[in-house]
């Protein structure tokens, strides 16, 4: 069985991680958090000093990280610190799952590739979830050939493989998604006070809307507001899942490629407003649907 370097072990990539090992990879990890990696070894990784010591003689790079600049920094390097790309071997294969700019994406397929090195963009949908039940979605962007290789490790966390097209294109198919996402999860919360401040039970309410015309995922699976579904952020004072700054990242990433596509965005720039809104109110560590809180009447009320 292939040797995968592990590298970002946060509320996605730890649970990840775990799941390569349960299928037996031998999965070498690092994060710059000790606590998370040591959370690993318990489980049966072995630890690196660094994340070049890790991808160093791996067959299989995975990376989990928050933004583009760390995915570009740690492949690529600078002047003074070597990148992953500087020290893995010929044929390893590089994954980035993280949620990036499409841009960055590609300038690190475009530097592995002169190396000799396939790279493909592979962000997830399906949460901390999907990602503790082995059941996320991977969209992938990158050769045909690299998208075949990573058939293997790809099925071990996940559900659902698509190829969305060539270096970039995964990142582009995850950012319409999680713009789509960021407008139903604000929708789904507004419906849901509206119908609380008229005398509604949310769980009643949410469970004749599942089932009718408004029916989302975020009704289904992620439901936002607190003690109507069990074992979600918002019934776990919104802690752990998906991070406001995150989704504010994301946002931003789709305004951004809006602007580059000339495309016509309004309910994503909107959703953009309001949880960069959300972020400044210090809720930016907090899970998304903690976006309800700002529907809901304020204690003065
Ligand atoms: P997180 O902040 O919980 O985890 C990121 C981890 O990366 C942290 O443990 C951090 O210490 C580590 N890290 C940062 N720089 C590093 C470096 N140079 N070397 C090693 N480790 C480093 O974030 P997360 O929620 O796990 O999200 C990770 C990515 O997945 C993001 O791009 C996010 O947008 C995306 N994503 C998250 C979710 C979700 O539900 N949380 C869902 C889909 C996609």
């Amino acid at each position: 069985m292939s040797t995968v370097a592990f590298i970002g072990l946060g509320n996605m990539g730890g649970p990840m991680a775990v799941n390569l090992i349960k299928a037996g990879f031998t999965v070498r990890v690092f994060d710059l958090v000790p606590a998370a990696m040591q959370a690993l070894a318990e489980q049966g990784a072995l630890t690196a000093t660094s994340a070049c010591g890790a991808a160093a003689g791996s067959d299989i790079v995975v990376t989990m990280l928050p933004a583009g600049k760390h995915v570009r920094s740690l492949y690529v390097g600078d002047a003074d610190n070597k990148g992953l790309i500087d020290v893995v071997g010929k044929g390893t294969l590089l994954i980035d799952c993280s949620t990036i700019d499409a841009d960055s994406a590609r300038f690190v397929a475009n530097h592995a590739a002169d190396k000799g090195l396939e790279f493909i963009d592979a962000p997830v949908s399906g949460g901390t979830a999907g990602a503790a039940a082995g059941t996320l979605t991977f969209i992938c962007g990158g050769t045909d050939n690299a998208f075949e290789q990573a058939q293997g490790v790809l099925t071990a966390m996940g559900a659902n493989i698509f190829h969305a097209g060539g270096p970039g294109a995964g990142q582009v198919a995850k950012i319409c998604n999680n713009m789509l996402l960021s407008v139903l999860m604000v929708a789904t919360s507004e419906s849901l006070q509206m119908g609380v401040d008229h005398g509604l039970d949310p769980k009643v309410l949410s469970d004749i809307m599942k089932v009718s015309s408004g029916g989302n995922w975020t009704l289904d699976k992620y439901n936002p507001c607190p003690g109507v579904m069990e074992s979600v952020p918002s019934s776990n004072d919104y802690q752990g899942g998906f991070m406001v700054d995150l989704m504010v990242k994301d946002l931003g990433l789709s305004q951004e490629a809006a602007l580059l596509s000339n495309s016509s965005t309004p309910m994503g720039a909107l959703a953009r407003s309001l949880y960069v809104n959300h972020a400044r109110k210090g809720n930016g560590k907090r899970d998304f649907s903690s976006i309800f809180e700002q529907f809901a009447p304020s204690s003065s009320e």
